[in-house]
């Protein structure tokens, strides 16, 4: 009897046709992108028009108009062949969700359709100062007639090497101020420092942004002046649910690679998927990676619950609620999928023996790639101080 181990958490047939397109797309290149750390360019072209870099953007926009649940779908079966190009799509998602929740409508129209069509993209918030706390930038942008001039430094971009588009972070006279960067605006360029290579998530390099008196038309300004920290908050709450996704895939790749090896391996008369003490590694990573696609799956679910919200007011009590929860099942779900990608990384290599440390295994890059979502686009610090925050506002303060 053969059962599914991930049953599909969104319509079968579509889960199906993801998995399919990777299969064919993405697995094939996954070693050679995190060995030669570079750009999956024509892997992403092809992700995009399979309509994966724009399925929950309007139809009217160019987007597929899909629920959350099926993005965190195609996520999760990306991941599980290339963590890298998942990350490669997570910041196009970034810069175009920014686009979408704020920008103008005009703005709307050049961009989002342009991301369907398989526009490049990255999201910028940290400088060398700033990584966890963002609320003061030596990033700056001042008024000068009809444009918005910038100067600074941007780092540790991912997926800047490729990028035609960046959705920044800038301080004005008002405070931290979003705003979308095309690529070749003049004074924008990329500098890649030795610190640029990290030992996970290689889509390339994760250079540097440099802005010296970069020009930018008025409506390149996303949302509110001074309200930039909002909008990077809302596209990460939403982003997370991505990450979280991600790293449900790189735990069930370690997960089934080393099941596959338990199951063909035999020691001392006996396979190693026999010996009860492998299959209680085995049990409690299926029943940690089950916790984790299911709160993931739940979280993709109160997102799109609250989308109908997005218009409300900010202080409106609708708004306000939803924007907590969200907060909460984003936090949470990436927390808990990222801790179990490393755990299933590990523990697979632990299974494995030295045929899970060799490095024409692909467990090594199973680990890389998970310790290193622990960090990247929310640590799970940062995680645990905003779930530290829902609490508060659960108990309506202290005392
Ligand atoms: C692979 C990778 C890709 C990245 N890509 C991007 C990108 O595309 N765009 C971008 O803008 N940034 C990117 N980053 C940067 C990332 O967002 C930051 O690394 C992250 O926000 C943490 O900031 P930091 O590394 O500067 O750590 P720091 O802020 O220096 O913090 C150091 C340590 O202290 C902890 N800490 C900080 N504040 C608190 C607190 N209040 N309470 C408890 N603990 C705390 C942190 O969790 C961390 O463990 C990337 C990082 C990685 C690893």
């Amino acid at each position: 009897m053969q059962l599914e181990l991930w049953t599909p958490r969104v319509d079968p047939a579509f889960a199906a046709a993801v998995a399919r397109t990777v299969a064919e797309v993405v697995a094939p290149a996954a070693e050679a992108i995190d060995r030669d750390d570079h750009y999956p360019k024509d892997v992403v072209r092809s992700l995009a028009r399979a309509g994966y870099t724009a399925a929950t953007f309007p139809k009217e926009l160019g987007g597929g108009g899909r629920p959350f649940a099926d993005l965190v779908a195609i996520f999760e079966e990306v991941a599980a062949a290339s963590a890298a190009t998942a990350t490669s799509l997570i910041t196009i998602f970034q810069a175009g969700e920014t686009i979408h929740l704020f920008g103008s409508e005009a703005l709307q129209r050049r961009y989002l359709p342009a991301i369907a069509e398989g526009l490049l993209c990255s999201f910028a918030m940290t400088e060398a100062r700033g990584g966890s706390d963002v609320k003061k930038l030596d990033t700056h942008a001042r008024r000068e007639g009809d444009c918005w001039v910038l100067d600074g430094r941007k780092a540790f971009v991912t997926s800047a090497s490729a990028a035609e588009l960046f959705v920044i972070l800038a301080e004005t006279d008002k405070g931290v101020t979003a705003f979308a960067v095309p690529s070749d605006t003049p004074g924008a360029t990329l500098h890649s420092p030795p610190s640029a290579r990290t030992f996970g998530l290689r889509n390339g390099p994760h250079v540097d942004l440099v802005l010296e008196g970069a020009r930018l038309p008025l409506d390149h300004l996303l949302g509110e002046e001074g309200k930039g920290i909002r909008a990077a908050a809302t596209t990460l709450d939403h982003s997370r649910v991505l990450a979280a996704a991600i790293g449900c895939g790189i735990a069930r790749a370690a997960f089934s690679g080393a099941l596959a090896f338990a199951d063909k391996r035999s020691v001392s008369g006996h396979y190693v998927i026999e010996l009860q003490g492998i299959q209680w590694y085995l049990a409690d990573l299926l029943a940690e990676i089950d916790a984790a696609r299911l709160l993931t799956y739940e979280a993709a679910r109160h997102l799109d619950a609250a989308a109908s919200t997005h218009k409300l007011p900010r202080e409106s009590e609708v708004r306000r609620r939803a924007l907590l929860d969200i907060q909460r099942w984003s936090s949470s779900a990436k927390l808990v999928a990222t801790r179990t990608a490393v755990s299933a990384a590990l523990q697979a290599i632990q299974i494995c023996g030295v045929r899970g440390c060799v490095e024409t295994a692909p467990f090594g890059r199973y680990l890389r790639d998970a310790k290193t979502y622990e960090i990247a686009g929310g640590s799970s610090e940062i995680l645990k101080n905003t779930l530290g925050e829902y609490l508060l506002a659960a108990v309506d303060g202290p005392g």
